[in-house]
């Protein structure tokens, strides 16, 4: 069965543009982002597009802010440090990835960690691994919602995760594993150097993919049952469509979808979660978590 991520984002957004009323009533103005895009990546520019959308559907005031790819990085630190210190921005988003000339995490440590809604400076990873979150990355956030709506219990579960980025593989590791309430799976975190995938995936009541890697799972390397999130969004040429492409995921969705008891679609599993739970990241900033 397919798990619709779509339709579960839109009732997140329903929500939250509720609470924002009363949000936008205590500050005196609408919950503000900014989105720091550094290059022109065409996938950052669909990816924003949407964050954009979603602002202005719930009632966040969102703004894109942009710079060359060449851009000196000590006026890229005083242009964040502007945001930071403006009253009126409560969420700042540095969109990934950013020119290779740049250190990303030099870069991300510019960011106020009160205003970090992507949950990426050390100061909030920090929280997050030791079992306080103040900031959950938004497609780990997602995921972890996922569960709860659709009554899918962690307690005891196998979980394998492959891919151990800071933005996917890692907090969600540190969010399955721990001690929150849907919480305390025993989970595995596989990565490029992992030797035969299938030994752990084949084991795992629920497996995640999350490596940017096409057909990375197949259903010959799943149990029967098995629940399986598809992170993954790939552009693969096809020649059918007006942009030249289409998405997949990370999941040979064909050989996949009937042995496994769910399973999140590429497009319209993971990602809408995704753009969702910043929203609500967004609002708990306007709201001082
Ligand atoms: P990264 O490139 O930062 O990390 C990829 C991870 O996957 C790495 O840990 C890498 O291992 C591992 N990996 C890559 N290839 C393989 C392989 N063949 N076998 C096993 N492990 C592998 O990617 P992100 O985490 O940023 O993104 C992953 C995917 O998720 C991408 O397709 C991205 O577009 C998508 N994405 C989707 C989002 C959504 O909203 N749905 C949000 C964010 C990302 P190693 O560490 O050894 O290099």
């Amino acid at each position: 069965m397919l798990i619709d991520g779509k339709e579960i984002s839109k009732k997140i957004l329903e929500e939250i543009s509720n609470d924002l009323h009363q949000i936008s009533k205590n500050l005196g103005r609408s919950p503000a982002l900014s989105i720091i895009l550094i290059g022109n990546n065409p996938a950052s520019e669909s990816y924003i597009k949407a964050k954009l959308k979603a602002c202005s559907k719930v009632g966040i005031k969102g703004e894109l802010i942009r710079f060359e790819s060449d851009i000196d990085k000590n006026i890229l630190k005083d242009e964040i440090n502007n945001l930071n210190n403006n009253d009126d921005i409560d969420g700042i988003l540095l969109q990934l990835p950013i020119p290779k000339n740049l250190n990303e995490r030099e870069i991300i440590e510019f960011i106020d960690p009160t205003k970090d809604v992507d949950g990426l400076t050390s100061e909030n990873i920090g929280f997050l691994n030791s079992g306080n979150p103040r900031f959950i990355p938004a497609t780990p956030f997602g995921i972890m919602e996922i569960f709860r709506r659709a009554g899918i219990n962690l307690p005891s579960k196998k979980v394998v995760i492959i891919g151990r980025s800071n933005i996917v593989g890692r907090p969600l590791f540190a969010l399955m594993s721990g001690r929150g309430k849907n919480s305390n799976s025993t989970v595995t975190l596989c990565h490029s150097k992992t030797k035969n995938l299938s030994e752990f995936t084949l084991k795992a009541d629920i497996v995640i993919a999350a490596t940017g890697s096409i057909n990375i799972l197949n259903g010959s390397m799943i149990k029967n049952g098995a629940i399986v999130i598809d992170v993954g969004i790939n552009r693969v040429e096809d020649e059918s469509r007006k942009s030249g492409y289409k998405l997949v995921g990370d999941v040979d969705f064909e050989s996949t979808k009937d042995k496994a008891s769910l399973i999140t679609p590429v497009p319209g599993g993971v990602g809408p979660m995704t753009i969702a739970m910043l929203m609500k990241n967004v609002c708990n900033a306007a709201r001082k978590v």
